[in-house]
């Protein structure tokens, strides 16, 4: 799980999470990153949710039916799998073992029971985010704009935001999304700095060693 830092330190690839109740708008800040930080590969979750206007197969999710579903968890093909709002969702474990292998970062929109099991499974490896909407109001108006629910599914996801909230203490870091330009420059300094970490910098040992060598001569 190793690969080139830009300074050409060696390190071991990052697993960062994002959570946060639906509405928080952690779709556009998981999109913005994709887009904008090299390096980092978005993992595609299956799920047995009905597919929502403007989703597209393979790129949102791997839209699949209960018993394939059921297949591939019984298979060990899942690195992690919950059940949220009757539907069940998981991240293949394939594509992620071969990022990591390849030296990328892999960036989950995946909820707070996914997390857990990360966690269990790759304590070291797993850097948590926990985004915050800034008020209720906010929450269910971001929820009416993104116009993809009916309306008993958004009064379904109001009630249990406040479930999901109650896990907020479970994360590495919390972020407000009172402004997506500030929410989204704060998780890409969250990425930079634990890119720095020490015990990630697997090279670290090679190349200070490099450097004594040189300075001895
Ligand atoms: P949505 O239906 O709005 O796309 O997602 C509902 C919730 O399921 C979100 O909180 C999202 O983070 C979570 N989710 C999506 N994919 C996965 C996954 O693979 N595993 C887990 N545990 N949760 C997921």
């Amino acid at each position: 799980m190793t690969g080139g830092g830009f300074d050409g330190v060696e390190r071991r690839g990052l697993m960062f999470v994002l959570s946060s109740p639906s509405g928080a708008g952690k779709t556009t800040l998981s999109r913005l990153l994709t887009e904008r930080m090299p390096d980092l590969k978005m993992s595609v979750s299956a799920t047995t949710r009905p597919m929502r206007p403007g989703e597209v197969e393979g790129r949102d999710y791997f839209f699949v039916d209960k018993a394939r579903f059921e297949a591939m968890a019984g298979q060990g093909d899942l690195l992690e799998w919950a059940t949220v709002f009757d539907n069940r969702y998981g991240t293949p474990r394939a594509p992620v073992e071969a990022a990591l292998a390849a030296g990328q970062d892999v960036l989950f929109d995946i909820d707070w029971q996914g997390t857990q099991q990360l966690r269990e499974k790759a304590r070291a490896d797993v850097v948590s985010v926990f985004i915050l909407p800034p008020s209720a109001a906010d929450l269910e108006k971001r929820l009416h704009t993104r116009a993809q629910d009916s309306d008993e599914v958004i009064r379904g996801r109001m009630s249990r935001a406040s479930h999901e909230l109650s896990h907020w203490a479970e994360y590495d870091y919390i972020v407000v999304n009172q402004d997506v330009d500030q929410a989204f420059a704060e998780i890409q300094s969250i990425l930079r700095a634990e890119r720095l970490k020490r015990e990630r910098r697997t090279g670290l040992t090679g190349f200070v060693r490099n450097l004594q060598r040189q300075l001895e001569k």
